[in-house]
């Protein structure tokens, strides 16, 4: 990547030029963060898999009979997912166990 520090843009397309660098630049950088931060909170939830085991395990997907499901969270809201499968996802819930204690009552109404 190079920088044209010595050199002020004149033209209309110098400048359309440099907003597009910097566009890039900036697109680079929030992929990254975003990347950090997944990577952040996926070893946080590895971690605690290894100290704590999930109270409740989630039961096969009733559509495609995979057993290994995900929990998520999203923005504090919690929901199995099918998620190298079929993608089914389950109701999404205040905490982990109600999400899987959901999709488990799903998938005996079924
Ligand atoms: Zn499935």
């Amino acid at each position: 990547m190079t920088y044209e520090t010595d050199r002020v843009p004149l033209t209309a397309s110098d400048i359309v030029a440099a907003n597009k660098r910097h566009k890039k630049i900036f697109n680079d950088r929030l992929n990254s963060i975003i990347r950090e931060a997944f990577m952040h909170k996926f070893q946080k939830q590895m971690a605690e898999f290894d100290v704590e085991p999930m109270k409740e395990a989630p039961k096969p997907c009733p559509f495609c009979g995979a057993t290994d499901l995900i929990v998520t969270e999203i923005s504090n809201h919690h929901a199995v997912i099918c998620y190298d499968h079929c993608q089914a996802e389950g109701p999404w819930m205040d905490t982990e166990e109600e999400a899987v204690e959901a999709w488990n009552r799903r998938e005996e109404s079924t």
